[in-house]
């Protein structure tokens, strides 16, 4: 099984809202923000081939399905359907996606799925042949958003997912597509029933699965917030996200599973370290896999 970075289309965003409470004299030592105050995210998908005996895409990114003016409201930067192009260069086409694991539904994050905004049609999805994991909760949620987090939905993506006759809400710990080569966490801090996959790795220390890589999506979205106080702004929850980042960054550190980032411009990989006062921070970081083997 081999692993590449597949980068999607990048976005600016307003670098106070990425960094919740941390004041920006703070942030902009991580992020150096431009004359709006925006900050450069990355949106990173992993792709695993063989899993399971399938080629899996875990996330699309934002992708290009936004018109324009929407496109500039968030700070899309390019129009071109970047993953498209990121997976021709790994050499595979939409088409040789057997599975696609969704983190969660917000739009920077399942955007990727559609296909490129184009004047009068109605979107439609990428991939004619794989089978679409979502996290039921998270799927609920979706259905119903709270006003906090409506804007970040695809209005139209839940019927499109459904009429595909291809997807599947996983409740538990594993799905039927990827039986027991992908792990789920769960996490309620960023948004109700966020799905965090994590490919198992192939050590095994008194019944416990050691190695391995996890998609951290929106709950650590990058290095800086691999520091337990920094959330986001966007974060429903940010006591709960703590909560919940400090018990997942100790599980990940105590079975050395690496971290796959989405939005960190610079890095895809990384591990897990902690300091004597206890701070957690990362170490052999890798800026993109390029058919990488599991094992580090
Ligand atoms: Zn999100």
């Amino acid at each position: 099984m081999k692993l590449w970075s597949i980068l999607g289309n990048s976005q600016k965003l307003d670098g106070g809202a990425m960094f919740g409470n941390a004041p920006r004299a703070m942030w902009a030592r991580w992020a150096s923000p431009d004359d709006e105050n925006r900050i450069d995210l990355a949106c990173r998908a992993l792709l695993a081939s063989p899993l399971n005996g399938k080629t899996v895409l875990f996330e699309t990114g934002i992708g290009a399905f936004f018109e324009p003016k929407l496109r500039e409201r968030y700070g899309v930067v390019e129009d071109r359907h970047v993953l498209v192009e990121s997976l021709a260069a790994a050499g595979f086409k939409p088409e040789d996606i057997d599975v696609v694991v969704l983190s969660h539904l917000h739009f920077d994050h399942a955007g990727g799925l559609l296909a490129p905004w184009s004047e009068g049609q109605s979107p439609t999805l990428l991939f004619p042949n794989a089978t679409y994991i979502v996290g039921r909760r998270h799927y609920e949620r979706a259905l119903e958003p709270h006003a906090r987090d409506r804007a970040s939905f695809i209005p139209e993506l839940p019927a499109l997912l459904e009429a595909t006759g291809r997807l599947e809400l996983v409740e538990g710990e594993f799905s039927k597509a990827l039986g027991d080569t992908v792990r789920f966490h769960y996490s309620d801090g960023h948004t109700p029933g966020l799905m965090l996959a994590e490919i198992v790795g192939p050590d095994r220390v008194e019944g416990e699965t050691h190695g391995g890589v996890v998609f951290c999506a929106d709950l650590i979205p990058g290095r800086p917030w691999v520091h337990v106080p920094i959330t986001m702004g966007y974060d429903r929850n940010a006591e709960l996200l703590i909560d919940e980042k400090k018990a997942f960054l100790a599980d990940k550190l105590r079975r050395n599973v690496h971290l796959f980032f989405t939005h960190d411009p610079q890095c895809a990989l990384a591990q897990v370290v902690r300091d004597e006062k206890g701070k957690f921070g990362t170490a052999h970081e890798v800026p993109a896999l390029h058919a990488r083997a599991l094992a580090a």
